[in-house]
Protein backbone atom coordinates (compact mmCIF):
# COMPACT_ATOMS: atom_id res chain seq x y z
CA UNK A 1 0.00 0.00 0.00
CA UNK A 2 1.46 3.61 -1.03
CA UNK A 3 2.41 5.40 2.17
CA UNK A 4 0.96 8.45 2.83
CA UNK A 5 2.91 10.95 2.01
CA UNK A 6 4.06 12.83 5.15
CA UNK A 7 5.11 16.59 5.87
CA UNK A 8 8.93 17.46 4.91
CA UNK A 9 11.44 17.32 7.82
CA UNK A 10 14.31 19.81 6.64
CA UNK A 11 17.73 19.63 7.79
CA UNK A 12 17.86 23.00 9.78
CA UNK A 13 14.93 24.88 8.63
CA UNK A 14 13.97 28.60 10.48
CA UNK A 15 12.99 28.63 13.99
CA UNK A 16 11.24 32.07 14.57
CA UNK A 17 10.41 33.43 18.14
CA UNK A 18 8.05 35.83 19.19
CA UNK A 19 10.14 38.82 19.27
CA UNK A 20 11.32 39.52 16.56
CA UNK A 21 8.48 40.85 14.66
CA UNK A 22 8.58 43.38 17.98
CA UNK A 23 11.79 44.81 16.41
CA UNK A 24 10.87 44.48 12.60
CA UNK A 25 7.59 46.43 13.65
CA UNK A 26 9.53 49.01 15.40
CA UNK A 27 11.81 49.19 12.51
CA UNK A 28 8.29 49.78 10.33
CA UNK A 29 6.54 52.19 12.67
CA UNK A 30 10.33 54.43 13.05
CA UNK A 31 10.70 54.06 9.25
CA UNK A 32 13.98 52.86 9.66
CA UNK A 33 13.28 50.57 6.69
CA UNK A 34 16.72 51.28 5.14
CA UNK A 35 20.83 49.68 5.34
CA UNK A 36 21.51 50.63 8.92
CA UNK A 37 19.53 52.29 11.79
CA UNK A 38 18.88 51.40 15.71
CA UNK A 39 18.27 47.65 14.83
CA UNK A 40 21.62 47.18 13.50
CA UNK A 41 23.41 49.08 15.86
CA UNK A 42 21.78 47.46 18.82
CA UNK A 43 22.33 43.95 17.19
CA UNK A 44 26.17 44.82 17.01
CA UNK A 45 26.25 45.90 20.67
CA UNK A 46 24.53 42.66 21.63
CA UNK A 47 26.38 40.41 19.62
CA UNK A 48 29.49 41.96 21.15
CA UNK A 49 28.14 41.56 24.71
CA UNK A 50 27.05 38.62 24.17
CA UNK A 51 30.30 36.35 23.31
CA UNK A 52 32.39 39.08 25.05
CA UNK A 53 34.28 40.72 21.90
CA UNK A 54 35.35 44.05 22.50
CA UNK A 55 33.42 45.24 18.86
CA UNK A 56 30.81 43.59 16.20
CA UNK A 57 30.20 44.79 12.71
CA UNK A 58 26.59 43.86 11.04
CA UNK A 59 26.97 42.18 7.35
CA UNK A 60 24.51 40.98 5.09
CA UNK A 61 26.66 37.69 5.07
CA UNK A 62 28.75 35.55 6.65
CA UNK A 63 30.79 35.46 3.77
CA UNK A 64 31.08 39.40 3.35
CA UNK A 65 32.49 39.17 6.82
CA UNK A 66 35.04 35.97 5.64
CA UNK A 67 36.03 39.13 2.72
CA UNK A 68 36.48 41.41 5.22
CA UNK A 69 38.76 40.02 7.52
CA UNK A 70 40.69 38.74 4.78
CA UNK A 71 41.33 42.44 3.56
CA UNK A 72 42.21 43.25 7.19
CA UNK A 73 44.85 40.62 7.05
CA UNK A 74 46.22 42.40 4.74
CA UNK A 75 45.54 39.30 1.97
CA UNK A 76 46.02 40.05 -2.06
CA UNK A 77 47.03 38.70 -5.19
CA UNK A 78 49.76 36.20 -5.04
CA UNK A 79 48.97 35.66 -1.29
CA UNK A 80 48.78 32.06 0.19
CA UNK A 81 45.49 31.64 2.84
CA UNK A 82 45.91 28.42 4.80
CA UNK A 83 41.88 26.83 5.57
CA UNK A 84 40.29 24.08 6.64
CA UNK A 85 39.60 21.59 3.56
CA UNK A 86 36.60 20.27 5.17
CA UNK A 87 34.01 23.25 5.32
CA UNK A 88 31.43 24.65 2.69
CA UNK A 89 32.52 26.85 -0.41
CA UNK A 90 31.71 30.26 1.74
CA UNK A 91 35.27 29.89 3.81
CA UNK A 92 37.39 29.60 0.85
CA UNK A 93 35.60 31.84 -1.90
CA UNK A 94 36.73 34.95 -0.23
CA UNK A 95 40.04 34.13 -0.68
CA UNK A 96 39.48 33.32 -4.35
CA UNK A 97 37.86 37.18 -5.25
CA UNK A 98 41.32 38.14 -3.73
CA UNK A 99 43.29 36.52 -6.00
CA UNK A 100 44.78 34.39 -3.26
CA UNK A 101 46.06 30.64 -3.59
CA UNK A 102 43.97 28.63 -0.63
CA UNK A 103 46.31 26.15 0.89
CA UNK A 104 43.95 23.26 2.44
CA UNK A 105 44.38 21.67 5.73
CA UNK A 106 43.08 18.67 6.51
CA UNK A 107 40.71 17.60 9.82
CA UNK A 108 41.55 15.52 12.91
CA UNK A 109 39.80 12.55 13.81
CA UNK A 110 39.26 13.67 17.07
CA UNK A 111 37.17 16.97 16.32
CA UNK A 112 36.59 17.14 12.50
CA UNK A 113 38.48 19.90 13.03
CA UNK A 114 41.59 21.49 11.47
CA UNK A 115 44.22 19.01 12.38
CA UNK A 116 47.15 20.87 14.29
CA UNK A 117 50.47 18.47 12.33
CA UNK A 118 48.35 19.09 9.20
CA UNK A 119 49.08 22.60 9.81
CA UNK A 120 52.53 22.28 11.48
CA UNK A 121 53.45 20.84 8.23
CA UNK A 122 52.04 23.39 6.06
CA UNK A 123 54.07 26.34 8.11
CA UNK A 124 57.25 23.89 8.11
CA UNK A 125 57.12 23.86 4.05
CA UNK A 126 55.86 27.83 3.73
CA UNK A 127 58.68 28.96 5.92
CA UNK A 128 61.34 26.96 4.34
CA UNK A 129 60.14 28.16 0.75
CA UNK A 130 60.02 31.52 2.14
CA UNK A 131 56.53 32.23 1.60
CA UNK A 132 53.98 32.54 4.60
CA UNK A 133 50.51 32.80 4.32
CA UNK A 134 48.68 35.61 4.84
CA UNK A 135 46.17 34.20 6.90
CA UNK A 136 44.70 31.20 8.41
CA UNK A 137 40.96 30.43 8.36
CA UNK A 138 39.79 27.68 10.84
CA UNK A 139 36.71 26.88 10.35
CA UNK A 140 34.27 25.40 13.50
CA UNK A 141 32.41 22.65 12.02
CA UNK A 142 28.79 21.48 12.79
CA UNK A 143 28.61 23.45 16.23
CA UNK A 144 32.19 22.67 17.26
CA UNK A 145 35.31 24.53 17.98
CA UNK A 146 38.88 23.85 16.73
CA UNK A 147 41.61 23.10 19.39
CA UNK A 148 42.68 26.35 19.02
CA UNK A 149 45.64 26.97 21.43
CA UNK A 150 48.06 24.84 19.35
CA UNK A 151 46.73 26.93 16.43
CA UNK A 152 46.92 30.03 17.99
CA UNK A 153 50.57 29.07 19.19
CA UNK A 154 51.61 28.52 15.56
CA UNK A 155 49.76 31.54 14.21
CA UNK A 156 52.13 33.73 17.08
CA UNK A 157 54.76 32.24 15.81
CA UNK A 158 54.74 32.38 12.42
CA UNK A 159 53.12 35.96 13.11
CA UNK A 160 49.97 34.96 11.04
CA UNK A 161 46.62 36.02 11.80
CA UNK A 162 44.06 34.15 12.53
CA UNK A 163 40.18 34.12 11.02
CA UNK A 164 37.74 31.99 13.11
CA UNK A 165 34.69 30.77 10.70
CA UNK A 166 32.28 30.41 13.43
CA UNK A 167 29.44 30.67 11.07
CA UNK A 168 28.65 26.85 12.16
CA UNK A 169 29.67 27.17 15.99
CA UNK A 170 28.03 30.47 16.96
CA UNK A 171 26.68 29.48 20.64
CA UNK A 172 29.64 26.79 20.96
CA UNK A 173 32.29 27.37 23.65
CA UNK A 174 36.29 26.77 23.76
CA UNK A 175 37.35 26.83 27.61
CA UNK A 176 34.69 28.89 28.65
CA UNK A 177 35.13 31.47 25.69
CA UNK A 178 32.90 31.56 23.19
CA UNK A 179 33.60 30.15 19.81
CA UNK A 180 34.55 32.70 17.31
CA UNK A 181 36.61 35.22 19.99
CA UNK A 182 39.48 33.48 20.14
CA UNK A 183 40.83 34.28 16.55
CA UNK A 184 42.04 37.44 15.77
CA UNK A 185 39.23 38.13 13.89
CA UNK A 186 35.82 35.88 14.24
CA UNK A 187 32.71 35.55 11.65
CA UNK A 188 29.15 34.25 12.12
CA UNK A 189 26.47 33.80 9.58
CA UNK A 190 22.85 34.19 10.27
CA UNK A 191 21.92 32.29 7.12
CA UNK A 192 18.28 30.53 7.01
CA UNK A 193 19.94 26.96 7.71
CA UNK A 194 22.06 28.47 10.67
CA UNK A 195 21.40 28.17 14.54
CA UNK A 196 19.97 31.35 14.60
CA UNK A 197 18.92 33.21 11.31
CA UNK A 198 18.32 36.58 9.81
CA UNK A 199 17.12 34.99 6.76
CA UNK A 200 20.40 36.02 5.58
CA UNK A 201 23.22 37.73 7.25
CA UNK A 202 26.67 37.86 8.86
CA UNK A 203 28.79 39.63 11.83
CA UNK A 204 32.88 39.84 12.03
CA UNK A 205 33.91 40.19 15.09
CA UNK A 206 36.94 41.42 16.75
CA UNK A 207 38.54 42.61 19.66
CA UNK A 208 40.78 45.58 17.80
CA UNK A 209 38.50 48.37 17.56
CA UNK A 210 40.32 50.27 15.32
CA UNK A 211 40.52 46.82 12.25
CA UNK A 212 36.26 46.86 12.47
CA UNK A 213 36.33 50.50 11.75
CA UNK A 214 38.32 49.78 8.76
CA UNK A 215 35.86 46.99 7.86
CA UNK A 216 32.98 49.15 8.62
CA UNK A 217 34.49 51.85 6.11
CA UNK A 218 35.08 48.98 3.42
CA UNK A 219 31.58 47.42 3.73
CA UNK A 220 29.55 50.82 3.37
CA UNK A 221 31.09 51.79 -0.06
CA UNK A 222 34.35 53.06 1.47
CA UNK A 223 32.73 56.27 1.51
CA UNK A 224 34.45 59.25 2.87
CA UNK A 225 32.74 62.31 5.17
CA UNK A 226 31.92 64.33 2.16
CA UNK A 227 28.71 65.68 0.92
CA UNK A 228 30.17 64.73 -2.72
CA UNK A 229 31.08 60.97 -2.18
CA UNK A 230 34.54 60.90 -2.23
CA UNK A 231 36.29 57.35 -2.42
CA UNK A 232 39.63 56.73 -2.47
CA UNK A 233 40.00 53.06 -1.57
CA UNK A 234 37.94 49.85 -3.19
CA UNK A 235 34.32 49.06 -0.95
CA UNK A 236 31.50 46.71 -1.21
CA UNK A 237 27.60 47.25 -0.64
CA UNK A 238 27.85 44.38 2.54
CA UNK A 239 25.92 46.00 5.48
CA UNK A 240 22.74 44.66 7.15
CA UNK A 241 19.52 46.68 6.88
CA UNK A 242 18.08 47.22 9.91
CA UNK A 243 14.65 45.39 9.45
CA UNK A 244 16.66 42.03 9.59
CA UNK A 245 18.89 43.38 12.14
CA UNK A 246 15.13 42.99 13.86
CA UNK A 247 14.76 39.62 13.17
CA UNK A 248 18.60 39.05 14.85
CA UNK A 249 17.67 40.97 17.71
CA UNK A 250 14.91 38.68 18.67
CA UNK A 251 16.40 35.82 17.01
CA UNK A 252 20.11 36.45 19.63
CA UNK A 253 17.67 36.43 22.68
CA UNK A 254 16.70 32.58 22.10
CA UNK A 255 20.20 31.38 20.98
CA UNK A 256 20.79 29.48 24.69
CA UNK A 257 17.71 27.73 24.36
CA UNK A 258 18.42 27.24 20.61
CA UNK A 259 21.50 25.51 21.55
CA UNK A 260 19.84 23.19 24.39
CA UNK A 261 17.45 22.06 21.77
CA UNK A 262 20.04 20.88 19.35
CA UNK A 263 21.88 19.64 21.96
CA UNK A 264 18.97 16.97 23.37
CA UNK A 265 18.30 16.18 19.64
CA UNK A 266 21.58 14.58 18.89
CA UNK A 267 21.25 13.43 22.33
CA UNK A 268 18.31 11.54 21.31
CA UNK A 269 20.16 10.26 18.10
CA UNK A 270 22.91 9.09 20.33
CA UNK A 271 20.69 7.09 22.53
CA UNK A 272 18.77 5.44 19.80
CA UNK A 273 22.03 4.36 17.66
CA UNK A 274 24.54 3.53 20.79
CA UNK A 275 26.08 0.39 20.64
CA UNK A 276 24.96 0.17 16.63
CA UNK A 277 27.91 -1.30 14.90
CA UNK A 278 29.70 0.62 12.75
CA UNK A 279 27.82 3.77 13.53
CA UNK A 280 30.27 6.66 14.90
CA UNK A 281 28.95 10.04 15.93
CA UNK A 282 31.28 13.55 15.71
CA UNK A 283 33.37 13.45 18.77
CA UNK A 284 32.79 15.97 21.01
CA UNK A 285 35.77 17.35 22.76
CA UNK A 286 36.27 18.02 26.38
CA UNK A 287 37.99 21.82 26.14
CA UNK A 288 34.05 23.32 25.57
CA UNK A 289 30.83 22.86 24.29
CA UNK A 290 29.22 21.80 20.89
CA UNK A 291 26.08 23.12 20.01
CA UNK A 292 25.76 20.49 17.77
CA UNK A 293 24.06 22.76 15.24
CA UNK A 294 23.82 19.43 13.08
CA UNK A 295 24.14 16.14 14.32
CA UNK A 296 26.69 14.27 12.22
CA UNK A 297 28.26 10.57 12.36
CA UNK A 298 29.81 8.29 10.03
CA UNK A 299 28.60 5.06 9.18
CA UNK A 300 31.27 1.93 8.31
CA UNK A 301 29.60 0.05 5.47
CA UNK A 302 31.85 -2.80 6.20
CA UNK A 303 30.20 -3.09 9.66
CA UNK A 304 27.21 -1.28 9.48
CA UNK A 305 26.04 -2.93 6.39
CA UNK A 306 24.80 -0.01 4.55
CA UNK A 307 26.40 3.19 3.49
CA UNK A 308 25.42 6.58 4.35
CA UNK A 309 24.04 7.45 0.84
CA UNK A 310 22.31 4.55 1.18
CA UNK A 311 20.44 6.19 4.29
CA UNK A 312 20.83 9.36 2.66
CA UNK A 313 18.12 7.70 -0.05
CA UNK A 314 15.94 6.15 2.48
CA UNK A 315 15.31 8.92 4.61
CA UNK A 316 14.76 10.94 0.98
CA UNK A 317 12.25 8.37 0.22
CA UNK A 318 9.81 9.66 3.44
CA UNK A 319 10.55 13.05 2.75
CA UNK A 320 13.15 13.60 5.62
CA UNK A 321 16.39 15.41 4.23
CA UNK A 322 19.60 14.82 5.34
CA UNK A 323 23.00 15.10 3.37
CA UNK A 324 26.16 13.93 3.32
CA UNK A 325 29.24 15.72 5.19
CA UNK A 326 30.61 18.75 3.64
CA UNK A 327 32.94 17.39 -0.07
CA UNK A 328 36.23 18.56 1.09
CA UNK A 329 37.30 21.76 -0.72
CA UNK A 330 40.58 19.82 -2.03
CA UNK A 331 38.50 17.58 -3.62
CA UNK A 332 36.47 20.15 -5.57
CA UNK A 333 37.12 21.14 -9.49
CA UNK A 334 37.10 24.73 -8.22
CA UNK A 335 40.41 24.07 -6.23
CA UNK A 336 42.13 22.43 -8.56
CA UNK A 337 45.95 22.28 -8.28
CA UNK A 338 45.69 23.98 -4.23
CA UNK A 339 47.88 22.46 -2.28
CA UNK A 340 46.54 20.47 0.70
CA UNK A 341 48.18 18.55 3.97
CA UNK A 342 46.92 15.32 4.99
CA UNK A 343 46.64 14.53 8.86
CA UNK A 344 49.27 12.28 8.33
CA UNK A 345 51.06 11.31 4.91
CA UNK A 346 49.25 9.35 3.21
CA UNK A 347 46.25 9.47 5.69
CA UNK A 348 43.42 12.12 4.66
CA UNK A 349 40.69 12.28 7.59
CA UNK A 350 38.23 14.45 5.57
CA UNK A 351 38.26 11.96 2.46
CA UNK A 352 37.22 9.27 5.13
CA UNK A 353 34.66 11.92 6.63
CA UNK A 354 33.26 12.39 3.49
CA UNK A 355 32.86 9.45 2.24
CA UNK A 356 31.23 8.04 5.48
CA UNK A 357 29.54 10.78 6.96
CA UNK A 358 26.30 12.30 6.72
CA UNK A 359 24.15 15.21 8.71
CA UNK A 360 20.67 14.28 10.03
CA UNK A 361 17.73 16.80 10.59
CA UNK A 362 18.86 18.95 13.96
CA UNK A 363 16.41 21.88 13.17
CA UNK A 364 15.66 22.94 17.25
CA UNK A 365 11.78 23.24 15.96
CA UNK A 366 11.48 19.53 15.13
CA UNK A 367 9.61 17.65 17.34
CA UNK A 368 10.08 13.94 18.84
CA UNK A 369 7.51 12.62 16.80
CA UNK A 370 9.32 14.25 13.94
CA UNK A 371 12.51 12.95 14.66
CA UNK A 372 11.38 9.51 15.69
CA UNK A 373 10.09 9.55 12.32
CA UNK A 374 14.07 10.06 11.26
CA UNK A 375 14.95 7.22 13.43
CA UNK A 376 12.36 4.38 12.67
CA UNK A 377 13.24 5.21 8.80
CA UNK A 378 17.20 4.51 9.76
CA UNK A 379 16.40 1.78 11.98
CA UNK A 380 14.39 0.31 9.22
CA UNK A 381 17.09 0.47 6.69
CA UNK A 382 19.71 -1.05 9.19
CA UNK A 383 17.69 -3.71 10.70
CA UNK A 384 17.67 -5.84 7.77
CA UNK A 385 21.60 -5.92 7.88
CA UNK A 386 21.61 -6.58 11.61
CA UNK A 387 19.62 -9.49 11.72
CA UNK A 388 21.30 -11.15 8.61
CA UNK A 389 24.45 -10.51 10.67
CA UNK A 390 23.58 -12.20 13.96
CA UNK A 391 21.92 -15.49 12.07
CA UNK A 392 24.64 -15.64 10.10
C1 LIG B 1 27.06 29.09 6.20
C2 LIG B 1 28.52 29.13 6.20
C3 LIG B 1 29.24 30.23 5.73
C4 LIG B 1 28.65 31.36 4.96
O1 LIG B 1 27.69 32.08 5.54
P1 LIG B 1 26.66 32.92 4.63
O2 LIG B 1 26.01 33.80 5.67
O3 LIG B 1 25.72 31.95 4.00
O4 LIG B 1 27.44 33.71 3.65
C5 LIG B 1 30.62 30.23 5.86
N1 LIG B 1 31.25 29.19 6.39
C6 LIG B 1 30.62 28.10 6.83
C7 LIG B 1 31.42 27.00 7.42
C8 LIG B 1 29.23 28.02 6.73
O5 LIG B 1 28.61 26.90 7.13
Amino acid sequence: MQEKQQSRIHLSPPHIGEKEQLYVREAFTTNWVAPLGPNVEAFERETAAHVGSKGALALNSGTSAIHLALRLAGVGSGDTVFVSSLTFVASVNPALYLGAEPVLIDSDPATWNMSVPALERAFTRAARAGKLPKAIIVVNLYGQSADMDPIMALSARYGVPVIEDAAESLGATYKGRASGTIGHYGIYSFNGNKIITTSGGGMLVAHDESALERARYWATQAREPEAHYEHTQLGYNYRLSNVLAGVGRGQLELLGQRVEARRAIYQRYEEAFAGYPGIAFMPEADYGQATRWLTALTVDPETAGVTARELIEALAERNIEARPVWKPMHLQPLMQGCAYYPHEEGESVSDRLFAQGLCLPSGSSMTEKEQNRVIDCLLDKMKGWGLRHESA
